[in-house]
């Protein structure tokens, strides 16, 4: 080797620099030639041109050129592929399961043999790296179809008395374009749905190559259709009254819009939203390892990805030193042409996202957060590239940049900033850890760093979040479910939890509904005031009842009564008329009754074992009081009671084997999937089957944990209020079941809007169904109605089962990896 050479060797050891490695662009230009680069919309099976002929460009946000014409999304386009996918549904459904599922695997099949120009074209068309788009979005789609194509096969055995829902509504964002349409196509398209979906505007190309494929794999016509265009068009497909279902990935302000436009339409609905996940270092962490994590948490994809670790939380003594670890290591990363192989950053998206992200980081540096960013941030704003017409562009690069010093209630901390920014905090014990972790709205996901199998495992049930990894960040299988708690949405995608988004039990389906007068609303406050000793003033009335809050009989704020009526119009006694006031002292005490959820399963089981026999020993008593309430025979009356002890015999017995499990992910990792209650959980009850409809409601949610605020039957609240007494001797603590009785509907929307409720279900009138998942909005709660359906409370199907422990509980999924 001559000494020049050798010199430059040893220079670039010395540097470490690299120099370009650029992938072939050549699969994708050659694709989107063979389309001249203009699109239409994929319906019915082919590209149809949009009705009225509108287009937008999409750019590559590298060097702003322009990629394609892409068709802008009508009403007309929506209503077509609706149209289509409702056509194909029936085909679809009755397909042999086996045979679904090898569509499913051949879309796998030739996701991975188009590898190459779905990764070019997804780095084209988002900015990210060809690294992150070869190396883990692609193969990961490809994952998502095989793993479906699986639950496709076994759909009848593993999910019996289950039906897909039929059309689904798909909007997905811009961040993992293709990786989002696997995760809702695949699913869907297992249980037996057609979908309609609608990528995002900036984005809109890798969704248009696969619909292509799809119809190289032979997917029948109008099984997936894909309609482009910008915010209009999704609120145009949301809105259509053809979908039963709609699956939503974007920002927390649009699910909630959608929550709202899709309230009382029999809609069900999963919403993935944002996200400001805590990445947790204690001070035994390997710090080498936590700096790596940061690097794949916060600078995987820009940033720009839901769960990302933005904000650090480091225990005090370590702070300084991973500090330094830290920012030596962001000298070292690589940020420029997403085609570059050596790249480990691309650009952002699109000059909107990087407006915001170098307001919120200008903001936190005006308040005095300490700002770091590389010494190569410099370079970034330099023109990177020609555009179609030749003109030099500005590539749309935001540096990674660490926030220090923030407070934890500064924006920088609370909001989503979406882009390569993490702001850090120190915090001195594992308690404290916790409370700064849960100190957002949000609840994506978590990571926690300890050597410490034992810290981990008892700080990860503690977190409000729907996955949390441990000693590892944003990590993604197919097998395993993904979603929030709280304001980052509700519903899972992936592993078995993720099947139940796109599937209905049979039962629910064939429901009727109630009939004209069925259901009643309480004449309100007759005037009546509570008298002084709370018995009421009416020679005639048999009693009167009160709230039940924190495990203490307590009198409506409002102190009103009102006549609680006999079929023949006899009044058989009084119920309290709550209002708002009594509805937040009973979520007030619900709240602080968290010793229920903490409780072993074990203990619920004792608890509810112990309720059914109390029950029992004064059957007789309750048999003859539902007979004078409701009219019915002493037989019938004798049977309610009986059912109702057997079902609290029936969650007593489920109390601690409803569990979770292992999921079997491909990576090094037990993946634990464990059912966790929502915390406070509200239930409205029916008229009908007073005491029985009660018990079915409140046991499944109390058995999993829940703390339960019930609004009974408004027509014959007697009948709950009656248990007060079992309830009190039965070790039930306080605050795990309040009861408010009045009227159904006026109590449900104060419950349905309070943000201190998880979880809602209703069960009443399809007017109330809509009110309740309506007001849920605000703070995104998931609701159970019934959309005005009536159940038969006696029949096992209908009354009890899974379903309600499902619906009691959200998967919370641990990763734990093992091996050196
Ligand atoms: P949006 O929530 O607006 O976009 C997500 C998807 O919803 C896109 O397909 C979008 O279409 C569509 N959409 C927009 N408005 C409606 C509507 N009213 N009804 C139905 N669909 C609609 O996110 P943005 O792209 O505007 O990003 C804004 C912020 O959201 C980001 O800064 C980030 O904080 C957050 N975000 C979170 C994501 C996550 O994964 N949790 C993903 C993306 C963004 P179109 O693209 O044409 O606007």
């Amino acid at each position: 080797m001559s000494t020049t050479a050798d010199d430059s060797v040893r220079a670039i050891f010395a540097s470490m620099d690299y120099g370009p490695a650029p992938e072939s662009a050549e699969a994708a230009r050659a694709w989107l030639a063979r389309h001249d680069r203009v699109f239409g919309h994929f319906i019915g099976g082919a590209f149809v041109e949009p009705v009225d002929g509108e287009r937008f460009a999409t750019v590559h946000p590298g060097d702003g050129s322009t990629l394609a014409q892409v068709a802008q999304g009508s009403q007309a386009d929506v209503d077509a592929a609706v149209a289509a996918a409702q056509q194909a549904l029936p085909g679809w459904r009755a397909l042999d399961p086996g045979a679904r599922a090898r569509h499913l695997y051949a879309l796998g099949r030739h996701v991975q043999q188009h590898a190459r120009l779905l990764a070019v074209l997804e780095a084209l068309d988002n900015g990210k790296t060809i690294r992150e788009t070869r190396d883990i979005d692609v193969p990961l789609v490809a994952r998502h179809f095989y793993h479906h194509a699986g639950w496709a096969q076994l759909l009848e055995r593993e999910f019996p008395g289950y039906h897909g829902v039929g059309v689904c509504g798909q909007v997905i964002p811009w961040n993992f374009p293709l990786l989002m349409l696997a995760w809702k196509v695949a699913p869907a398209l297992a249980a037996g749905n057609t979908v309609v979906l609608k990528p995002a505007e900036f984005t809109p190309l890798t969704a248009l190559a696969f619909a292509e494929l799809s119809l190289e794999v032979g997917l029948p016509p109008g099984v997936l259709n894909v309609v482009t265009g910008d915010g209009r068009t999704g609120a145009a497909l949301v809105a259509h009254e053809g979908l039963a279902k709609v699956a939503f990935t974007g920002s927390t302000e649009v699910g909630r819009a959608i929550r709202e436009v899709t309230a009382g339409r029999g809609v069900k609905l999963s919403l993935e939203l944002g996200g400001k996940s805590p990445f947790i270092v204690f001070d035994d962490a390997d710090l080498d390892s936590a700096v790596e994590g940061v690097v794949d948490a916060i600078w995987f994809n820009q940033g720009e990805v839901c769960c990302a670790g933005s904000r650090l939380l480091v225990q005090e003594s370590v702070a300084a030193r991973l500090e330094d670890k830290l920012r030596a290591r962001m000298e070292t990363l690589r940020e420029g042409p997403s085609l570059d192989k050596a790249m480990d950053m691309g650009a952002v998206i699109a000059p909107v996202q990087l407006d915001k992200i170098s307001r919120l980081v200008e903001q936190c540096r005006a308040e005095g957060g300490r700002c770091f960013q590389p010494s190569w941030a410099a370079g970034l704003t330099a023109p990177v590239g020609d555009d179609e017409a030749g003109t030099a562009t500005r590539g749309l690069y935001f540096p990674p940049t660490l926030l220090a010093d923030v407070a934890p209630a500064s924006q920088a901390a609370q909001e989503e900033i979406f882009g390569p920014v993490i702001v850090s905090m120190t915090f001195r014990t594992p308690a404290e850890a916790v409370e700064l972790a849960n100190n957002t709205r949000y609840g994506l996901a978590a990571s926690v760093w300890t050597e410490n199998v034992n810290l981990a495992l008892d700080v990860a049930p503690q977190l409000e979040a729907g996955v949390v990894w441990i000693n590892c960040s944003n990590v993604f299988d197919a097998a395993s479910g993904f979603g929030g708690y709280r304001e980052s949405g509700f519903g899972r995608e992936g592993g078995r939890e993720g099947m139940f988004e796109y599937l209905a039990p049979d039962w629910e389906a064939a429901l009727p509904t109630y009939a004209p007068g069925e259901l009643t609303t309480p004449a309100g406050a007759d005037g009546l005031g509570l008298g002084g000793d709370g018995s009421g003033g009416d020679a005639a009335v048999d009693r009167t009842a009160k709230l039940y809050i924190g495990g203490k009989q307590a009198r409506p704020d409002g102190n009103y009564a009102y006549p609680v009526l006999a079929p023949g119009g006899a009044r058989v006694g009084q119920a309290p008329l709550g209002n708002r006031k009594d509805v937040r002292n009973a979520v007030e005490a619900a709240r602080k009754a968290v010793g229920w959820t903490r409780a072993t399963a074990h203990n619920r089981a004792q608890v509810l074992y112990y309720l059914a026999e109390n029950l029992a020993a004064r059957a007789g008593e309750f048999a003859d009081r539902l007979r004078v309430l409701t009219g019915t025979s002493l037989d019938d009356a004798a049977r309610e009671v009986e059912v109702s002890v057997e079902r609290l015999f029936f969650y007593a017995a489920y109390a601690d084997k409803y569990d979770g499990g292992v999921h079997a992910t491909p990576l090094r990792n037990v993946t634990l999937a464990m059912p966790e209650a929502w915390g406070v959980l509200a239930v409205a009850c029916p008229d009908e089957a007073p005491l029985l409809a009660f018990v079915s409601l409140t046991a499944p949610a109390l058995a999993m944990g829940n703390r339960v605020v019930a609004v009974p039957s408004p027509r014959w609240p007697l009948a709950a209020t009656d248990l007060y007494q079992v309830l009190d001797t039965s070790d039930l603590p306080g605050g795990a079941l309040n009861i408010v009785t009045g009227v159904r509907d006026e109590l449900s929307e104060v419950l349905a809007r309070h943000a201190d409720v998880a979880a809602m279900w209703y069960v009443g009138g399809a007017e109330g169904s809509a009110t309740v998942e309506r007001e849920s909005a605000d703070n995104l709660k998931a609701t159970w109605v019934n959309w005005g359906r009536r159940r038969d409370w006696f029949d096992r199907e209908q009354g009890e089962g899974r379903e309600y422990l499902r619906r009691a509980t959200r998967i919370k999924n641990i990763w734990v990896p093992y091996g050196e």
